[in-house]
């Protein structure tokens, strides 16, 4: 295996520093997926996380590492979504002040939402770029830390705990699917797989409408992907140009890479509600909908695991695409 930025090591330190912090999320077996693929699926229930995601696993890690001066200035992120949840929630338990950046645009029921987990709300701008100068500027002229989204190493770390976790409860993994963004996720989890056994196959999912690290491991260079609309919306923004650990890990530890069209991403949220009593956004549902789609097969019967990485999703859209309404 080449010389990686993210060890076994460093995982298993992150899962000992954030245990106080984070839940230790169950694995369920999926039984009406079993009978659709002819072979064992686990479930790993990050949905069931603190905030509804994963993502807190990694935000804390990378907090925890912060010293007492620049925890004392504080953190800043720009994200309306799972990870500005994950870095208020953190920064909260932490007792770290915490600033989230966001554009005019943001509806007020997000903005309330970031609010109500304590942290201040800058609005500034009216694009998501202009919200993110404000938060380059926050770090620049107030020294706060900024929280990166993926492209940290302790954040991978924090996030392969989730992996780590899934191989305790599933030793016997033999594909491991992972939905795939910004590759924070899918590098973690990859690092604590193949450490772990390296025969374990690991394929990213993403969604057709704009899959940003996809675009970029064919173009063997990170690129930008117009955002488009898609139910996976936790799976939009690019991967940065200047991407420095996601992508050589996930380029380096990926087996393989899936694109799903919406109604395939609507198939696994469906299938996950009315079959395994699951509520799970879009981006979470992918691993499923993959195995749904027949985009990816079982090797042999051995056994598939994913990870319903998040529940946060808009539950008027949601009842829409699993009732198979217009969505
Ligand atoms: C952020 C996120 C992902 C993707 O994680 P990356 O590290 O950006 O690849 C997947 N699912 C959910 C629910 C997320 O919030």
């Amino acid at each position: 295996m080449p010389e990686l930025a993210v060890h076994l090591r460093d995982i298993l330190a992150a899962r000992r520093r954030i245990a106080a912090h984070v839940a230790r999320t169950p694995t369920v077996m999926a039984k009406a997926l079993e009978d659709r693929v002819g072979a064992p699926v686990a479930l790993k229930l990050d949905a069931l996380q603190h905030t509804g995601s994963f993502k807190l696993r990694g935000a804390t890690n990378r907090m925890l590492n912060l010293g007492p001066e620049e925890r004392a200035r504080g953190v800043v992120a720009c994200s309306t979504g799972n990870h500005g949840r994950a870095v208020a929630e953190a920064a909260r338990r932490l007792g770290i002040p915490a600033t989230i950046t966001l554009s005019e645009l943001v509806p007020q029921n997000k903005i309330e939402g970031i609010q109500a987990l304590g942290a201040e709300v800058a609005i500034t701008g009216r694009s998501q770029d202009e919200a993110f100068e404000e938060a380059y500027r926050l770090e620049s002229e107030q020294g706060m830390t900024l929280i990166d989204t993926f492209d940290h190493r302790e954040v991978i770390a924090g996030q392969g705990t989730a992996g780590l976790e899934l191989l305790e409860d599933v030793p016997e993994v033999d594909t491991l699917l992972v939905p795939l963004s910004g590759g924070g996720l899918m590098a973690g989890m990859a690092v604590a797989a193949k450490a772990a056994n390296p025969a374990i196959r690991v394929i990213g999912i993403s969604m057709e409408r704009g899959p940003a690290m996809i675009e970029s491991l064919r173009a063997g260079q990170p690129v930008q992907v117009p955002e488009q609309k898609s139910l996976a919306d936790s799976l939009g923004g690019g991967i940065g140009l200047n991407n420095r650990w996601s992508f050589e890990i996930v380029r380096a530890l990926g087996d393989d890479f899936v694109l799903l069209s919406e109604n395939e991403i609507a198939a696994g949220m469906g299938h996950l509600y009315w079959h395994e009593q699951l509520v799970a956004e879009g981006a979470a549902a992918v691993g499923v909908a993959a195995l749904l789609s027949g985009k990816v097969a079982p090797r042999g019967g051995g056994l598939v695991a994913t990870i319903v990485s998040g529940c946060n999703v808009d539950m008027e859209l949601f009842t829409r695409v699993v009732t198979g309404d217009a969505y």
